[in-house]
C-alpha cells in the first residue's frame, strides 16, 4: 500500500486511466491547457494526514493510457485502483467551481482569465511569451503555452476582469493566493522603457491587493541586475513572493531545453534575482523551480541544494510530457527515482531550517515541500522539525487573516 506521497508520486510518472464508470468529461474541474500546460491533468485530492494532498493528475497524455492506475466511481464515491495490485486508494474530485462557467462584467469567460490548481487561483497575465515568436526557435522544449494563450485563455487580461475573478475565486472558492506568471517580454535589453513580464505584471499585483486581498505571487523571467529595482516596486505593490523557474541545473540540459532562457538571460540571473528578492522578502518566501526527470538525478539534487543555499525553498516539478510540446514523446519520469528526490528535498529542507507549510496554499501541480516527511524515516530531528512548522501555522494565522483583508 502506498503512503499518500508515495501515491501522489505514481500518479504524477505514471498518470491514470479513467473509467467509463465516472462518466468522463462530466466530473471535476474541467481539464484546462492554460499557462505552460501543466495543468493538464485531472485535479484530485487524496486523503492525507495532517493535511489532505491535492495533486493534478495527467489524464490526456500518451502515456497515461498505459497507466496501471485506473479512477473509479462507486455511489457518489471515487477510488483510484492500482490494477498491479488490486489495492484500492479512496479520492474526491472537487467539483467545478460554479464561476467557471460565468462571464466577467466585459463578457469573458472567467475560466479564460484564471484557473485554480489546486486552492490557489492561477493567472498567466500578458501575451505569449517572446520565446515563442522568436523565428530561432526559443521556446522551453517542455512548454505549451504559445498554443494555449489566446486560445484557452484570454491574451490580453483587463484588470478589472482579473479583479472579478480574484474576488469569485476568494468568495466561492476559498482561495487565499493569487499567483501571477508570464513569460519573457523583455523586447530591447538596452532600453529600459520597453515592457517586460515584471512591468506587466504590477497593475494586477496593485489591484488585487487593494480590491480583493490574500496572497499574491509573481513569477517571471529575471530581469538584468540594473532593474532589480523593479522586485522592490512589485513587493511596494503588494507582492508576497517571487518564483524562479530556472528549470535545470545542469548546464548543458538548461542551454538545449530552455534555449531562449540561456540565450537572453543565462543561468546565473535566475540566482542573483533569488538571492536579491529572498533577502529583501525573507527565508522561504521566494521559490526556485525545477523540473525533476529529465537530467540525472544528483544534478536535480546539487539544484535542490542550491536554491536552499539562497534563501529560497525548492519547487521540484515532475516532467510532463504534454501533449503539443517538443517534449511529448519523452518518456515520463520513475517513480522511485522521483521518491529518492522528494526524500532529498525534505532533508535539504530540514537542515536548512527552512520553514514549509505555513501557509494553507495548496499547489495541485507539484509535490510540495511539506507532503515529503512522508518519505523519510522518522528521527529526532525530523520530529523536531514538524513541530517547529507546526507552532509556525498556529503563529501564522492572525497574519493570514490580516493578509486577507484587501488594502483599499
Ligand atoms: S519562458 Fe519558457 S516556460 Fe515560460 S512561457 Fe516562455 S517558453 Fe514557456
Amino acid at each position: 500500500m502506498f503512503k499518500p506521497v508515495e501515491l501522489e508520486i505514481e500518479l504524477f510518472c505514471r498518470g491514470m486511466r479513467i473509467d467509463p464508470s465516472c462518466h468522463a468529461g462530466e466530473i471535476g474541474r474541467r481539464i484546462t491547457r492554460t499557462r505552460a500546460g501543466l495543468g493538464s491533468g485531472l485535479e484530485i485530492v487524496i486523503p492525507s494526514r495532517p493535511k489532505n494532498i491535492w495533486a493534478n493528475v495527467p489524464v490526456v497524455e500518451k502515456f497515461a493510457a498505459d497507466s496501471p492506475f485506473l479512477l473509479q466511481q462507486g455511489d457518489d464515491r471515487y477510488g483510484v485502483v492500482d490494477t498491479r495490485t488490486g489495492l484500492l486508494y479512496e479520492v474526491t474530485i472537487p467539483a467545478e467551481p460554479a464561476w467557471y462557467s460565468r462571464m466577467t462584467s466585459s463578457d469573458t469567460p472567467m475560466s479564460r482569465i484564471g484557473v485554480l490548481q489546486g486552492n490557489y487561483l492561477g493567472i498567466y497575465v500578458s501575451a505569449r511569451c517572446l520565446y515563442w515568436s522568436s523565428k530561432l526557435n526559443l521556446a522551453c522544449k517542455f512548454c505549451t503555452t504559445g498554443k494555449n494563450v489566446g486560445t484557452a485563455e484570454e491574451s490580453r487580461k483587463r484588470v478589472e476582469d482579473v479583479i472579478e475573478v480574484a474576488r469569485a475565486a476568494r468568495d466561492e472558492s476559498g482561495a487565499i493566493f493569487t499567483h501571477f506568471n508570464t513569460g519573457y517580454h523583455y523586447e530591447d535589453q538596452n532600453d529600459r522603457e520597453s515592457m517586460h513580464g515584471l512591468r506587466m505584471c504590477e497593475p494586477y499585483v496593485r489591484a488585487v491587493r487593494k480590491y480583493v486581498g490574500g496572497f499574491i505571487g509573481v513569477q517571471a523571467v529575471p530581469v538584468p541586475r540594473r532593474n532589480f529595482n523593479e522586485y522592490d516596486a512589485l513587493i511596494d505593490a503588494g507582492t508576497d513572493h517571487f518564483s524562479f523557474c530556472y528549470e535545470f541545473e545542469d548546464p548543458e540540459t538548461f542551454a538545449r531545453l530552455c534555449p531562449g532562457k540561456a540565450q537572453t538571460v543565462g543561468q546565473s540571473a535566475f540566482f542573483e534575482a533569488m538571492e536579491y528578492t529572498a533577502k529583501k522578502l525573507g527565508r522561504g518566501r521566494v521559490s526556485g523551480e525545477i523540473i525533476a526527470g529529465i537530467e540525472p538525478i544528483e544534478a536535480t539534487k546539487r539544484g535542490i541544494d542550491r536554491i536552499v543555499n539562497a534563501g529560497a525553498f525548492p519547487t521540484v516539478c515532475i516532467f510532463r510530457p504534454t501533449i503539443g510540446s517538443e517534449m511529448e514523446n519523452v518518456p515520463s519520469p520513475d517513480p522511485d527515482a522521483m521518491r529518492e528526490v522528494f526524500a532529498y528535498l525534505h532533508e535539504s529542507c530540514r537542515r536548512a531550517g527552512l520553514p514549509v507549510g505555513v501557509l494553507p496554499i495548496e499547489v495541485s501541480l507539484v509535490v510540495q515541500p511539506e507532503e515529503t516527511a512522508g518519505l523519510v524515516e522518522p528521527s529526532f530531528a525530523t520530529k523536531a522539525y514538524h513541530l517547529k512548522n507546526w507552532t509556525l501555522r498556529q503563529l501564522a494565522r492572525p497574519y493570514i487573516a490580516w493578509k486577507k483583508i484587501p488594502a483599499a
